[in-house]
């Protein structure tokens, strides 16, 4: 059924009123049994206004949106799907000013929307990575003024810049993965075309500084010990050869370079295209948001590989990620 979307319209038809849209939550938060956000026991009264917990310490009511983003919420869920359809499928992300005029709500909702939306996509899983990873830091934002070619925008420049904020990105190298395409008529045939696809995911951690200091716990926290390591040739990167097999490549000026097969070409390649979506689709981003920027960008890259509405339909499994209040969002 709602794997079946093909476009952001048959979105729109099959969540036609609200409804629709409750009963899909609760279809894929609980598999149709409720379980309480209080107290995580499962089983509830149907009450006219929602649920009430079985268990006979709790009794506490809820309903299918208590403990999601979507919680208390006065905007309808269609549209709140409507904007989670947009926010994942547009490979740069979309503006709360485009998403106010595609929704027809003001841009402050529209803002505030994108911002729960993509404290939804963080990743929480608590998996070490493996095998061989490349790591890098970058610094994003700034004043255009500043600027000067489209070249600083674009390549890895300075480590430091008093109007930058780093960031620290940790892709996990290219492995083969089969990919399910669409059916597709091929000579009077339909035919399921499968494709196996290098790709590679990467991990994002906005940070203070890129000192040793604060570069090493990361690595060892999303890094497994033992496991091959490329960087370039930054001095904080120097001592990661005590725990991993570290690789660390000299790069001329703005020049990709490879060493055998050992390169950070996979995060020097999301970097750009975070920038990009970062300058192009959001032109400033404030260095106290730029970790859910980070987020929706990093969300999207790890599942390129699937199409719009799958992707679409995953995001609903990370309903209750969080749920990221108006004044924790406006606070400094
Ligand atoms: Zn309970």
């Amino acid at each position: 059924m709602t794997t079946q979307f093909k476009s952001l319209i048959q979105v729109l038809d099959f969540f036609k009123d609200e409804t629709t849209c409750v009963s899909h939550l609760a279809a894929s938060r609980w598999d149709n049994e409720p379980s309480c956000p209080h107290c995580g026991n499962v089983g509830a009264y149907i009450t006219n206004r929602g649920y009430k917990c079985k268990a006979k310490e709790c009794h506490k009511k809820f309903t299918v949106t208590t403990g999601t983003i979507f919680e208390n919420t006065k905007i309808s869920l269609r549209l709140w799907f409507a904007a989670m359809y947009l926010c994942t499928a547009h490979k740069k992300g979309i503006s709360s000013l485009q998403l106010s005029r595609d929704l027809n709500i003001t841009q402050k909702t529209a803002w505030f929307l994108l911002h729960r939306i993509r404290e939804m996509l963080a990743n929480n899983e608590a998996t070490q990575l493996d095998g061989g990873v490349e790591v890098d830091e970058t610094f994003v934002g700034g004043k255009n003024k500043n600027r000067h070619a489209n070249k600083k925008i674009e390549g890895s420049q300075g480590r430091s810049a008093a109007d930058k904020t780093p960031v620290i990105g940790i892709a996990q190298k290219s492995e083969y993965t089969i990919v399910e395409r669409d059916h597709k008529v091929i000579k009077g045939r339909r035919v399921t075309e499968r494709v196996y696809t290098k790709y590679s995911n990467v991990t994002l951690q906005v940070v203070a500084d890129t000192t040793a200091e604060t570069l090493h716990p990361i690595m060892f926290k999303n890094v497994k010990a033992d496991s091959k390591v490329v960087t370039d040739a930054y001095r904080s990167y120097c001592g990661l050869g005590d725990t991993y097999e570290h690789v660390a490549i000299k790069h001329t000026e703005g020049n990709y370079i490879t060493v055998g097969d050992d390169h950070t070409n996979t995060i020097e390649g999301f970097w750009s295209l975070l920038k990009r979506g970062i300058i192009g689709i959001y032109h400033q981003v404030s260095p106290t948001h730029l970790h859910r920027y980070c987020h929706e960008f990093g969300y999207r890259y790890n599942s390129r590989m699937i199409t719009d509405p799958t992707r679409f339909v995953e995001t609903f499994k990370r309903a209750d990620n969080i749920r990221l209040t108006y004044k924790q969002l406006i606070a400094k």
